[in-house]
Parts: C-alpha cells; structure tokens; sequence
C-alpha cells in the first residue's frame, strides 16, 4: 500500500473527517491538490466545504460557460442548493435554518465560487443567505413563519432592494418613499432602485425605503424604514428593465420603478423609520460572505493559473519556470491566504458577538469590513495574473479565467465600494478628519 493511498484510507477510517481535510496530505503528491491551506478551519466549516463541493461538482464550468453566455438563470443550482437545505445555512433551527453562523455560510459561498461557480453562483443565492439575517432578527412573528421557509425550500427567492441611481453610496439621502395611506392598512411606493440581483426571478424583496422626509427629522439615520414585500407584476406601480452588464451575466441586475406600488402595512419589519439600523445588522454579515466569495473566485483563478503554467510548454520549458511567471503568481497566493486570514477573522468575532457583549461593535465593523477590502483586492490580483498566464489562452472563454476576471470587480465595487472602505478606515480607525 501506498503511502498515499494508507494517507487516504486512514482519512476514511477517521469518519468525521471530511474530503477536503483530506485532500490537504495529498498536497505533496497530486498537481490537483487545492491551494488553499485549510488547516485552522473548524470541523463544520470543512463539513460545510465538503457538502458543498459536492452539489457544485454537479455543475461544471461548462454549464456557468453557458448560463453566462446565453444570460441564463442559472436555476438549477438554486435549487439544488435550496432541496439540501443551504439557503437557511445562518438562520436557527427554529427557523427551519441550519443554526450555523457566517463563519460556516462564508466557507459555503467560497467553495460555491472557488468551484466555478464565479461570482453568478454566489449571486444567485446571496441575498437569500443575508438579506434574511435583519429579517429573521426584527421580523414579526407571522411574517416569519410565512417568508423564511419559503425562501429556504426555494419556492421564493428574494432580492435585496437599496441602492438608487441618484444617491448612490450615499445611503441615508435614498428618495424612494413609502406613504402610508390614509386608511392606514397600506404603503404607498414610489421611487426607483438600481442594480437590484435577482428581482426579475424573486417573489420578494427586502426594501429600504424612506418613510419621513430628511427634512423632518433630527437625525440623518432616522426616517427611513425596511419593508419585506412582495413583487407582483401583475400589479400596477412596478416595473424593472435588466441591466446589461460585464461580469456574472447569468444572473440579472435590474432598475425598479415603484409609481405608487401598494404594500400592506403588514409588510413593515421593525419599527418605522428605524430601518437603517435595521438594515446595517446585516451589513458586516453581507462583507464577510462578499469576502469569501473574492476568495473563492481568488483561489480558483489562481489554481487554473499554476495548471497552465506547469502544462504550457514554450522555448522548451513549462512557462512556470520562468520567475516573472511563477513570482507573481507567488505573490498572489500569499496575497490571498493573508486576506482569508482577516476574513475568518471577522466572521469569527461577528459570530462570537452575537453571544458577546464584550466585543465591540467598532471592532467586528473594522475588521469585516477590513477583511472584504483585502479579499476583493486579493481576488483582483489573482484573476489578473491568470489571465495574464495563459497569454492569449486568457482571453479565450474556454479558460474561464476571462469570465472571473469580469466578475471579480464585483467584491471592489459592492456592497461598498473600496474607496468607502478606505474611509471608513481612515476616519474610524486612523481618527482622520472625515473626507466628505
Ligand atoms: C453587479 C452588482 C450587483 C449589485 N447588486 C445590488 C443589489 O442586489 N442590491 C442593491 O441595493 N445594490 C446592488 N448593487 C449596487 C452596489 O451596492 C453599488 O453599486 C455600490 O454600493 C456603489 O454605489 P454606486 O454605484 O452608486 O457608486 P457611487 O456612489 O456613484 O460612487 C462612484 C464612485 O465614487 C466613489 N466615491 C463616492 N463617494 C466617495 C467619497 N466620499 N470618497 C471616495 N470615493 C467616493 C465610489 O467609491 C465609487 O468608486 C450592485 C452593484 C453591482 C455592480
């Protein structure tokens, strides 16, 4: 026997222990190993990737080759996430979730982009996995037990509505208003969003929307209120228009209209204009799953990258030979275990505060919002070089590394872009005086 093949059977014999943790001892005799070191991760978090791994193995890059030509949704995968249970991966067991934490729901959205996925996977579940978080913490009894197993048994899926043309990053100047009727029973919506993922499949849409004009109130976060709501298109009042765009082209982004679109009153979660603070309990979850997301896609280009370069032979050498090949691709693993580093981090300390009133609320912002920063930039670096690697391969779709470098701007831009982040950095960290 083997030493290889005794590592592998003592890994079976070891029940808990799952296949990646095996795959780690192969590292010194198989060119598939996984870059990505896992030691450190707990055994849920590799439970997690493996359980994963093994629905994504059932879409191959062929398949997101194709959802993202044809702009296709690609809603097999979400419903195979959604049979398995995944959906509800963060929320509690009374929920119907997993009652796992963000440590275990980032692991799940690196291994679904590090599969292939890209960016496309993760967007085709992530605002199902987060945007459930706020809803779950401050929804009322019966607005739970009517949304939450819908949308983790799949049957709903739902987006994530903030973001307007005309305020941009500049969340607490939204316009989009919400006007209660006179009879009371009822908001009246008008306004737009812009790059909505999803709304043209979802059923339901988590809606920031502002229901006392800035004007009228005493501070800035005020006024604005968070609205579970249904998107009924054979309703008067909405209307949305797909966004052509770069990256993740399976998955569609959207401009709303709401021209005095009817919600009930039932549809409000959490207190009226209190829906700011409501909305930023999901916020630090959201950079974290982001965070893991430019990992995976990170790692993923990086691996096809040092596969070309061992397998593309010119002047009579693997191209990998070369050091202006091989060190940046060096750089850009280091570059990436660093990030995943802060990520695991902050996925940690957001997890251990939950329970921990002792860690500051500063400090889980500082570092996941640290850690998307630095795993978006990771992503970015390596996307680039193996594009670069495989020369004019690169630019050809068959590689995939084209398709990751067009999605992994994504994690620089949103939900906040780097520029943002950087300030918040400067300004909560540094103590600098505050840019704008
Ligand atoms: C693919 C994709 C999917 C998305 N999905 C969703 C979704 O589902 N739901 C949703 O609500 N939103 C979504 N968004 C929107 C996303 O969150 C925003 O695009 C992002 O927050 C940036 O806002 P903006 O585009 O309005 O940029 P702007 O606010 O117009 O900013 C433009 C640029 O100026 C910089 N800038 C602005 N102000 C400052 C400053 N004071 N200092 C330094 N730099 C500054 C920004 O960093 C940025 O680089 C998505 C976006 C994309 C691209």
């Amino acid at each position: 026997m083997s030493n290889f093949a005794a590592r592998t059977v003592r890994c079976r014999i070891a029940s808990f222990r799952p296949r990646w943790a095996c795959d780690r001892l192969r590292f010194s005799t198989s060119t598939r190993r996984p870059l990505m070191d896992l030691a450190g991760f707990s055994e849920e978090q590799l439970m997690v990737r493996e359980a994963i791994s093994a629905i994504t193995a059932k879409f191959p890059n062929t398949y997101w080759q194709e959802c993202d030509q044809n702009e296709r949704d690609p809603k097999e995968f979400h419903a195979a996430l959604a049979k398995d249970g995944w959906l509800g991966i963060a929320l509690s067991e009374e929920l119907g979730g997993a009652g796992l934490g963000v440590s275990e729901a980032t692991m799940m959205m690196q291994t679904i982009t590090q599969s292939g996925a890209g960016m496309a996977g993760a967007q085709a579940i992530h605002a199902n996995v987060y945007a459930t978080q706020p809803l779950a913490r401050f929804g009322t009894k019966a607005q739970l037990e009517e949304t939450i197993p819908k949308i983790i048994n799949g049957t709903w899926r739902t987006c994530f509505g903030v973001t307007e043309p005309n305020t941009g990053l500049e969340t607490l100047k939204l316009k989009t208003s919400a006007t209660k009727t006179a009879a009371g029973d009822a908001y009246s919506v008008t306004g737009q969003k812009i790059w909505i993922t999803c709304a043209q499949v979802a059923s339901k849409m988590i809606l920031l929307a502002r229901t006392t004009p800035i004007e009228e109130v005493k501070k800035s976060t005020q006024g604005l209120s968070m609205f579970c709501i249904d998107l009924n298109r054979s309703t008067s009042g909405l209307d949305m228009r797909r966004i052509k765009k770069m990256g993740g082209r399976a998955v569609d982004a959207n401009e709303v209209f709401f021209d005095n679109y009817q919600i009930p009153a039932s549809t409000l979660v959490g207190q009226e204009n209190e829906g700011f603070g409501i909305i930023l309990h999901g916020m630090n979850a959201e950079r974290c799953l982001l965070a893991g997301e430019a990992l995976g896609l990170g790692y993923a280009a990086l691996e096809r990258a040092a596969q070309y370069a061992n397998d593309r032979v010119v002047f009579g050498r693997p191209i990998g030979q070369n050091q202006g090949i091989a060190h940046p691709l060096a750089d850009a693993y280091m570059k990436l275990e660093a990030a995943k580093l802060a990520t695991y981090h902050a996925a940690k300390l957001y997890d251990a505060s939950q329970t921990d009133s002792s860690i500051p609320f500063h400090s889980v912002g500082v570092a996941c919002n640290s850690a998307k920063y630095l795993a978006a930039e990771a992503a970015f670096t390596a996307c680039e070089r193996a594009v670069l690697t495989h020369g004019g391969m690169g630019y050809a779709m068959e590689y995939d590394v084209e398709r990751y470098l067009r999605e992994c701007l994504v994690p620089r831009i949103a939900p906040v872009s780097r520029e943002m982040i950087l300030n918040y950095i400067s300004e909560k960290v540094l103590q600098l005086p505050r840019s704008y």
